[in-house]
């Protein structure tokens, strides 16, 4: 006999277990299935243990400058192996507590593969067989993969994608990254630190293309110092793969040029999972490798809605999460406000740090705003000096008509922690009076979050 949910959620990454637990909070019965590992990719294969092997990658950058701190650490090395078990061990911790906190909040998991059979009904095939319930509101929260460009394709031996490259089965000598989005881009920094000699091939006119192009710019520079060879406009072509060896066909300037590499990391962006799902038995509209929804995540079919990396863009945990929340208090009668887009902050946890929220320069004006740009590098701020971290910039943009905070763009240390202040003052509609109303703690590197904002109006005392 089938079982009966209130609502049914297919996917356990940060959007699915996230919606799950919000919905059982506000008192529905609910189920959440899974057919790989509680936690998605975010827990699993992307953001957490990416940023457990950066941070041996920082540790060791900075066990080379200990002479600079008045330090001594003789017999710097790493053992890959290691590093990575110590990622695949945070990873691991962290998806074991995603269950637990399922079960805390009465969740019925199920693992299997879930397919949409009719309206409200839903088969999932487990160890034990096929198991039908229904669910009065189902939620699509099945996440998306690595796209597979053909030539291109990862073949876990010479070509990489990301979850071979979270599990090397060496360290690159010679790497090539095709993508300088975050993924690559993360892998170029956490591969180029650790000594392999990394070129980064884009096809955009800059590095981290959705970047402010200033900010881009100035990430590119310290790669490039770091050792990082970036070719920008470019396409990898074709990959010619031998024993041991890969041979790009990198075409530039409509000249192609070949390069030999031993690694190749494809990070050319990811595909919604959205086959044998039933979708289109049921209409659902899906544009390319995502399901069309509206603001509130509604795919127009009664009663089934779709969240995170599955939706479309920006493909980011938070926005999954942060979806999640809101569709289970819409099917539990709640007035949700929708995610306003503009406020969704941006991180890439490379060295250094970029961190975005809101509309950038160009945008800005494309957009007809007259704008006001504040800028603040690391050199003019204590804390930064004191940390030996003088290289970044925090940059504002503001409507010069309201004053309203427009965007914020920031590159150098820790600025992924900062960024999240000017987060709060977009929910809150923040204009540069409160802003500069604020009193920042000293020494911290948060004083040039409103250094950069008196700037924007002239009055910067530091710089
Ligand atoms: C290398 C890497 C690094 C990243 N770093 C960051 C970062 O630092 N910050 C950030 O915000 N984002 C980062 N991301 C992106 C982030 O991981 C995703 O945006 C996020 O995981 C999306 O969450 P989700 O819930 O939509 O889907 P997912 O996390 O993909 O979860 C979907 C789940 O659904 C399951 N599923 C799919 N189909 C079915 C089915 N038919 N039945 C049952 N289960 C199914 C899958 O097994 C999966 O577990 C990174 C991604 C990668 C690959």
């Amino acid at each position: 006999m089938a079982q009966n949910f209130d609502m049914v959620v297919i996917g356990s990454g940060p959007g699915g277990y996230v919606c799950a637990i919000r919905g059982a909070q506000l008192g529905l019965k609910v189920a959440c299935i899974e057919r790989e590992h509680l936690g998605g990719i975010c827990l699993n294969w992307g953001c957490i243990p990416t940023k457990a092997l950066l941070r041996s990658a920082e540790v060791f950058h900075l066990m080379h400058r200990a002479k600079e701190f008045g330090l001594s650490a003789g017999q710097i090395g790493y053992d890959l192996g290691a590093v990575v078990q110590r990622s695949r061990g945070v990873a691991k911790q962290l998806a074991g507590g995603v269950g637990h906190l399922l079960k805390k909040n009465k969740v019925t998991v199920i693992m299997g593969e879930a397919t949409l059979t009719a309206p409200g009904k839903i088969s999932v095939k487990t160890d034990k067989g096929a198991e039908e319930i229904t669910g009065k509101a189902i939620v699509l929260a099945t996440g998306a993969r690595a796209r597979n460009l053909p030539g291109l394709e990862a073949d876990g031996d010479l070509v990489w994608n990301y979850k071979h490259a979270l599990q090397p089965p060496r360290m690159p000598k010679k790497l090539l990254v095709i993508g300088s989005g975050a993924i690559g881009i993360e892998f170029a920094s956490f591969f180029n630190t650790l000594g392999a000699d990394t070129t980064v091939v884009e096809v955009m006119d800059r590095v981290l293309p959705v970047e402010d192009a200033e900010i881009s710019a100035l990430a590119k520079k310290q790669f490039v110092k770091q050792g990082m060879k970036i070719i920008e406009k470019a396409t990898v072509k074709k990959l010619d793969r031998a024993s041991g060896k890969v041979t790009a066909h990198i075409e530039k300037d409509g000249k192609t040029e070949t390069q030999e590499f031993d690694t190749v990391i494809s990070a050319v962006g990811i595909v919604g999972n959205v086959e044998n799902l039933g979708l289109e038995k049921l209409g659902a509209k899906i544009d390319r490798t995502h399901v069309v929804t509206d603001e509130y995540c509604r795919t127009g079919v009664e009663g089934l809605y779709a969240i995170g990396d599955v939706a479309g863009a920006p493909w980011l945990a938070h926005k999954a999460s942060h979806e999640g929340v809101m569709v289970a208090e819409l099917i539990a009668g709640q007035h949700p406000h929708p995610i306003k887009p503009n406020s969704i902050p941006g991180c890439t946890y490379c060295n250094p740090q970029v961190a975005s929220v809101g509309l950038t320069e160009e945008k800005a004006k494309a957009a007809g705003y007259e704008i006001k740009v504040g800028r603040f590098p690391f050199i003019g701020n204590g804390k930064a000096i004191a940390l030996g971290e003088p290289e970044g910039l925090v940059k504002t943009v503001f409507d010069a008509k309201t004053g309203e905070l427009l965007g914020a763009h920031m590159v150098g240390a820790e600025v992924t922690e900062l960024i999240q202040g000017y987060v709060v003052g977009r929910t809150l509609e923040t204009t540069e009076a409160e802003l500069m109303e604020t009193v920042f703690p000293h020494p911290t590197l948060s004083e040039m979050m409103h250094e950069s904002v008196l700037s924007a109006y002239g009055r910067a005392i530091h710089f």
